[in-house]
């Protein structure tokens, strides 16, 4: 399955070369063109059918995911480390990393339970206080195997939790591996459009790539995939607005980048519902997907649909529900 291989991958914003590459794989015999641009965005093109002129789409999806830098190295040894993107530090301690090239492994520690006071421990405590530990006594030795500005992600596998029904799963970087494999699936398809699939570098670090591939590809209409926020934790008054196991993708109404209900058009005048019958769909209403597109794009049309995925931006519990188009 692709999205395992990409959840697998290793990709922390600015780092995307080998998701990039497992993609340009997937799909290099199923388009036309494949690019990749300055910034390490990967661009697909497929010439749609029939006699033009043909409305040009774009479907973007992020290859990045977040992740740590290293910053520091200690006289013995330990790795200090900034985080790429937004991650919760109460999230890191004793979470298992790989580090560099060399995918070396490693552990975030902190001070053990017996040396800490009661009150220490409801602290959370902040990244620059953290360290990675690979197993090495001295900074020589650690720099053998990791430099300065290295990147590390999370040393989690994907992991299928069931088959039957809903098919969900566990894995890393879900956000935004989910998208990139549904984007690619749907070169497998022929379109009265042309399709232009971006799969975009940097979103965990400021949406950076997806805006240089909207100006480049100049797009009619473009759709974003994404990972969206859900909340099923237990709690007594159900108030979340968020999305739900086994209803479909979600369509992000507000998001940070989008407050016009107007770019939806057709699709939520039907009942909130999105104009492909056979796909159930749910709506989200905050957290989602970045509509960069309709800005930088002479006002272009932009819609995000989001794939549903728990515990956003975090380590081995970052887990969702593959979806299909
Ligand atoms: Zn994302």
């Amino acid at each position: 399955m692709l999205l395992e291989t990409l959840s697998n991958a290793f990709g922390p914003s600015g780092c995307e070369d080998e998701v990039r590459r497992l993609l340009a794989r997937a799909l290099h015999d199923k388009v036309d063109d494949l690019q990749t641009d300055a910034l390490g965005n990967l661009i697909a093109f497929k010439q749609g059918i029939g006699a033009g002129p043909r409305l040009k789409v774009m479907i973007d999806a992020h290859t990045d995911e977040v992740g740590l830098m290293i910053t520091r190295i200690e006289k013995n040894g330990m790795l200090g480390f900034q985080a790429v993107g937004g991650i919760d530090p109460r999230l890191l301690m004793a979470k298992g990393v790989v580090v560099g090239e060399g995918r070396i492994p490693g552990v975030i520690i902190a001070p053990p339970v017996h040396l800490t006071k009661a009150a220490q421990r409801k602290q959370v405590i902040e990244i620059d206080q953290l360290v990675i530990d690979i197993g090495t006594s001295t900074a020589d030795k650690a720099r053998e195997l990791v430099q300065m500005g290295d990147y590390a992600v999370f040393d989690t596998r994907f992991q299928v939790l069931s088959e039957d029904g809903l098919r969900t799963a566990k894995g890393k970087a879900f956000d935004d591996r989910i998208g990139c494999a549904v984007a690619a699936a749907l070169a497998d398809g022929e379109y009265p459009v042309d399709l232009c699939l971006s799969f975009s570098a940097q979103e965990e670090v400021g949406l950076r790539g997806a805006r240089v591939a909207a100006f480049r590809i100049e797009p009619d209409l473009a759709l974003a995939l994404e990972g969206t926020v859900c909340d099923d934790t237990p709690k007594k008054e159900d108030v979340s607005p968020t999305t739900e196991l086994g209803k479909g993708p979600a369509i992000t109404v507000s998001g940070p980048f989008l407050r016009r209900r107007q770019t939806f058009g057709a699709p939520l005048d039907r009942g909130r519902r999105c104009p492909w019958p056979a796909l159930p769909n749910q709506t989200t209403w905050r957290g989602g997907y970045r509509c960069w597109c309709h800005s930088p794009v002479q006002g272009r049309r932009a819609v995000g649909r989001c794939g549903r995925a728990l515990s956003l931006h975090s380590c081995p519990g970052e887990h969702g529900q593959p979806q299909r188009l």
